[in-house]
C-alpha cells in the first residue's frame, strides 16, 4: 500500500463493490482462481456471538437504515436491505431456488440472453449449493407453522413442497431474519467471505464506494471514503455488486450505463403481504424454521406462497389488526399461524439519487393488484381449509379481498432486480450477457440489479449462480462440471 496526499492507495486485479450475494462470491472464485482481489464493502463485519435474536435490536444492526427503506408509490412498500459482509443474504430466510425454466427462456427471447440456458447455468447453481450446503428442510424442523399450511394445502389438492435452504445444522430458532445466532445459515458473509480472504483477497468494511474510474474506455479503479480518509484502488478490473438499489446509484455518479437510458429503471419488486390465522391447536411460531414451506399451485399466475414466521415482537408489528382486537390476537399468540404470499409482478419502478440516498419510485398496476387480490382470497382459503377458527387478512377492516384498491395493500418487498438489467443490446440493457458495462471495458455487475425480470421465486441463487459464472469467465476458465459445447449431445 502507498499513500498520495490524504488517500490510501492500493493496487489489485480486480476491486470487488459490495461483499453481498453475487460481490462474496465473485470474490471469493477469483482469488481461488488466483487474482489478486480488494473487497471494499460499506458495512461492517458482523460477528454472530453478539447476535441477540431480538428483532428492533438487530434490524438496527444489521439492516440499512433499521430496515425501514421505503419505496414512493402507491401503495408505499417496505424495502428492506442488509449492509455489512454477507449483504443481505445475513438477514435473509435462506430460501433457494434455481432460476425457473420459463424464466430463462422468457431472458432469451425478451432480452437476447441467449446464452444463460438451464444447461449452462447448471454447473454455476451445483458449484453455489455445494458450497452453501443446500438441502431440503425436514418436517419436524419445519415446525407446526408450516403443518398448519400443509395440512391446508393437501386438503385442497394443491400443489407444496418443503423448501430448499441453506442452513447447514440449523437448529430452528425461528430468527433467521434477524442475524442467525448459530451461524447455522450459510450466507456469503460466512461461506464465501473467508474463502477470499484465506485465498489472499483483501476485504476492507466501513469503504463506501463513491466513484469508478474510468480513462479511455477502460476501467482504472474505485475511490471510496473509509475511517480517516479516502481510499483509491487501482485495478483494471471492477466488479460492481452494491446491490439492486445502489448499484444504479453508483454507476450514475460515475457517469457509466446512462447509454441505454436503463440505468434505474425496470425495477421489479416481487412484492409480498401475509395472513395470519388462529388455530385450535398450539402453533407456537417461533418454533422451527419461519420460511419452510411452500404452495406453489398458482406460480404459472405469478403467485406463490411461502411461509414467513417469527418471535412475539415480529407478530405485533405485523398482525394487520389494530386496538382491542390486536390486544386478542396477542393473547393467543401460541395458537397463531401465519402464511406468506408473493405476486411475480409486472409492475416497474425506479431509483435515482436524491441529496446522495436512493429514491425508490414504483406503482403497483392493476394487473398486480388484482394478483394480490386473488393471492390473497386463495391464502385465506388455504388457512381455512387447514382449520383456521379466524383469518385475519392484510387488509383494512372491511375490506374484501375481491375490493382490495392498491391503497388497501400493506406489501413488503425482499427482492428487487432489474435497475441495470442485461440485456445482449446496448439499447436495451446496461450489461451484455457477460455482465459487462456496455460500451467500456473492464466493468462488469454481479448483484440483482442485472436480473432483467422478476423471478417467482428467491433470487439468491440466481445473483450467485451469475456471479459464479462471471468469475470464472473473467478467469477465462470453464465452471467446474461445465458441458463443453463438443460435449453437447445432438438432437438426432
Ligand atoms: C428479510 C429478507 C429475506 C430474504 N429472504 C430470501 C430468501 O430466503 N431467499 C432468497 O433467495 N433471497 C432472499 N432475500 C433476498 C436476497 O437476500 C437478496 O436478493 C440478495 O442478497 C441480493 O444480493 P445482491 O448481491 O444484489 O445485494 P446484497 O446482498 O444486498 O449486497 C450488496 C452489498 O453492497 C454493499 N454496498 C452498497 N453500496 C455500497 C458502496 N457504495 N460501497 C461499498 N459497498 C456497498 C451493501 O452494504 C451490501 O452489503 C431476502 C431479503 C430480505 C431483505
Ligand atoms: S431457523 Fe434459527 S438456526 Fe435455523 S437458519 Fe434460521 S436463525 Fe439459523
Amino acid at each position: 500500500m502507498s499513500r498520495r496526499g490524504a488517500a490510501r492507495v492500493l493496487e489489485a486485479d480486480v476491486c470487488v463493490i459490495g461483499a453481498g450475494a453475487g460481490g462474496a462470491v465473485v470474490a471469493a472464485e477469483l482469488a481461488e482462481g488466483g487474482a489478486d482481489v480488494v473487497v471494499l464493502e460499506q458495512g461492517p463485519r458482523h460477528d454472530a456471538d453478539r447476535f441477540s435474536a431480538r428483532p428492533i435490536e438487530m434490524m438496527a444492526r444489521l439492516y440499512r437504515d433499521g430496515g425501514q427503506g421505503m419505496t414512493l408509490g402507491s401503495p408505499p412498500i417496505i424495502l428492506p436491505l442488509g449492509r455489512g459482509l454477507g449483504g443481505t443474504t445475513l438477514v435473509n430466510s435462506g430460501t433457494c431456488f434455481r432460476t425457473p425454466a420459463p424464466v430463462l427462456e422468457r431472458w432469451r427471447e425478451a432480452f437476447g440472453l441467449e446464452a444463460l440456458t438451464e444447461q449452462a447455468l447448471d454447473p454455476c447453481f451445483a458449484r453455489v449449493e455445494q458450497a452453501l450446503s443446500v438441502a431440503e428442510v425436514t418436517p419436524e424442523l419445519a415446525g407446526a407453522n408450516a403443518a398448519v399450511a400443509r395440512r391446508g394445502a393437501e386438503a385442497l389438492g394443491w400443489s407444496h413442497g418443503y423448501l430448499r435452504r441453506n442452513a447447514k445444522g440449523c437448529v430452528g430458532s425461528g430468527v433467521c431474519a434477524f442475524g442467525c445466532p448459530t451461524s447455522a445459515k450459510q450466507h456469503t458473509g460466512i461461506m464465501y467471505v473467508p474463502r477470499a480472504e484465506a485465498a489472499g483477497a483483501r476485504i476492507l468494511t466501513g469503504a463506501d464506494v463513491r466513484r469508478i474510474v474510468v480513462e479511455g474506455g477502460r476501467a482504472r479503479g474505485v475511490e471510496a471514503r473509509v475511517a480517516g480518509g479516502r481510499l483509491e484502488v487501482r485495478a483494471p478490473d471492477v466488479v460492481v455488486a452494491a446491490g439492486t438499489i445502489h448499484t444504479p446509484l453508483l454507476l450514475a455518479r460515475s457517469g457509466l450505463g446512462a447509454t441505454s437510458g436503463q440505468l434505474g429503471r425496470n425495477l421489479a419488486l416481487h412484492p409480498a403481504t401475509a395472513a395470519f390465522a388462529l388455530m385450535d391447536e398450539v402453533v407456537d411460531m417461533a418454533k422451527g424454521v419461519p420460511q419452510s414451506f411452500y404452495v406453489d399451485e398458482f406460480a404459472a399466475e405469478g403467485i406463490i406462497f411461502e411461509g414467513v414466521a417469527g418471535p412475539p415482537s415480529y407478530v405485533a408489528m405485523s398482525l394487520p389488526l389494530t386496538g382491542r382486537r390486536h390486544a386478542e390476537a396477542m393473547a393467543n399468540y401460541r395458537h397463531l399461524a401465519v402464511f406468506g404470499l408473493m405476486v411475480s409482478d409486472s409492475s416497474r419502478g425506479s431509483v435515482r439519487a436524491l441529496g446522495g440516498r436512493p429514491l425508490i419510485r414504483y406503482d403497483l398496476e392493476e394487473a398486480d393488484v388484482a394478483r394480490f387480490r386473488v393471492g390473497i382470497a386463495r391464502l385465506e382459503q388455504l388457512l381455512r381449509a387447514a382449520g383456521a377458527r379466524e383469518v385475519y387478512l392484510p387488509l383494512p377492516h372491511g375490506v374484501a379481498p375481491e375490493r382490495a384498491r392498491a391503497r388497501d395493500l400493506k406489501p413488503m418487498a425482499f427482492h428487487p432486480l432489474g435497475t441495470a438489467r442485461a440485456d445482449a443490446r446496448p439499447a436495451h440493457g446496461v450489461v451484455d450477457g457477460e455482465l459487462a458495462l456496455h460500451g467500456v471495458r473492464g466493468v462488469h455487475v454481479a448483484d440483482g440489479s442485472v436480473v432483467p425480470s422478476s423471478l417467482g421465486v428467491n433470487p439468491q441463487l440466481t445473483i450467485m449462480a451469475l456471479a459464479t459464472r462471471l468469475a470464472f469467465s473473467m478467469l477465462g476458465r470453464d465452471v467446474p462440471g461445465a458441458t463443453t459445447d463438443a460435449e453437447v449431445p445432438c438432437p438426432s
